[in-house]
């Protein structure tokens, strides 16, 4: 119930601006995002690398709103991959992207097109981008833009939502030699048409989901914090004999960093989602929404400000 007062809280202007000067938000942001600019977040990734732990970089912001804002956020995911190439990271440091932020709800092409620019700088810089699972209204034009990249970049990940009903069936066709796809819960309000909406339905969905990601050729990326499920994606690694360099667990920033370096100690690939910049409203409400009891800490601050 909370849960879903805060994700629709997440396009509320009011609410924002509350939020926006309470300390109480301040505190929680610094444990889930690493810094304003990309040098921040590289240097984040440092730390993180002194512990074995991969990188997957989030510069925040979604829903463009305009084509000049499409193209900053273009130019920023630039900058960053110019970064990771001047640094020499390769794949040990990749990019994730949302397409809304590229201009996906204004015009599928432009986002498209900015896509592609993002995409060869990877390349140019040795490494590859995941394209985030948005709002359950882009998955289709997600896809479509995915299968558009995955023709020159073949290395382009992809992500399921293992809250829709079509998780399973997306995964069989996303399961082949040489696809990247992370597999996770899902973090956007989405109707009961389209996704489950009960906590057992989503984990069910989650372990069928694995179990096709596992047994395929490609590369899963199995990114949840629950402790469950990440057992049973290393019994079914096991059980399907898949060396340790054929899948990885994805984490957050700043979740369960002992269960990040815990993970990467017993030899498995581990890449932590890190998350910087200033458009830090939606990705701080989905956050809250997953864990409800951080909201306390904020709404105290805000009130007796
Ligand atoms: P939850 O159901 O939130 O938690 C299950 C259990 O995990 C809890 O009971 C607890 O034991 C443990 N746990 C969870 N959080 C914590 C915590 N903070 N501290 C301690 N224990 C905790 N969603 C999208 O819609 N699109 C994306 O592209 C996307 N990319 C993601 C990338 C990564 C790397 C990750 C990790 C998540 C991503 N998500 C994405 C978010 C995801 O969909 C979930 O909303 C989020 O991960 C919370 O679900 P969970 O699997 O961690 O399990």
């Amino acid at each position: 119930m909370v849960s879903r007062a805060l994700l629709a809280a997440a396009g509320s202007g009011g609410v924002r601006r509350v939020l926006a000067t309470a300390p109480g938000t301040r505190e929680v942001l610094r444990r889930f995002v690493a810094g304003e600019t990309a040098e921040d977040a590289l240097r984040a990734g440092d730390r993180l690398a002194g512990e074995g732990l991969l990188a997957t970089y989030d510069m925040l912001g979604e829903d463009a709103g305009d084509r000049a804002r499409a193209d900053a956020a273009t130019r920023g995911h630039l900058d960053l991959l110019a970064r990771i190439g001047a640094r020499g990271l390769g794949p040990r440091a990749e990019a994730s992207l949302k397409l809304t932020a590229l201009g996906q709800e204004l015009d599928e092409d432009l986002a498209l097109a900015n896509a592609r620019r993002i995409c060869a700088a990877a390349r140019d810089a040795g490494t590859a981008v995941t394209l985030d699972a948005e709002g359950p209204a882009t998955v289709a034009s997600t896809l479509r833009i995915l299968r558009e990249l995955r023709r020159d970049f073949p290395g382009t990940g992809a992500v399921v939502q293992a809250y829709l009903r079509r998780a399973e069936e997306l995964c069989a066709e996303l399961a082949f030699e040489g696809s990247r796809v992370r597999l996770c819960k899902g973090a956007y309000a989405a109707p009961e048409e389209v996704a489950f909406t009960g906590r057992e339905d989503v984990d069910r969905s989650y372990v069928r989901c694995l179990k096709v990601l596992m047994t395929g050729a490609g590369h899963p990326m199995v990114a949840t914090h629950d402790p469950r499920l990440i057992e049973i994606a290393g019994a079914l690694a096991r059980l399907h004999d898949r060396d340790a360099d054929t899948f990885e667990y994805q984490l957050l920033y700043g979740v369960r960093p002992n269960e990040q370096r815990r993970l990467a100690a017993e030899g498995a690939r581990v890449r932590v989602y890190v998350a910087y910049g200033t458009q830090w409203y939606g990705y701080f409400m989905r956050r809250l929404a997953e864990r409800p009891a951080g909201l306390a800490a904020v709404l105290r601050s805000a009130a007796t400000r």
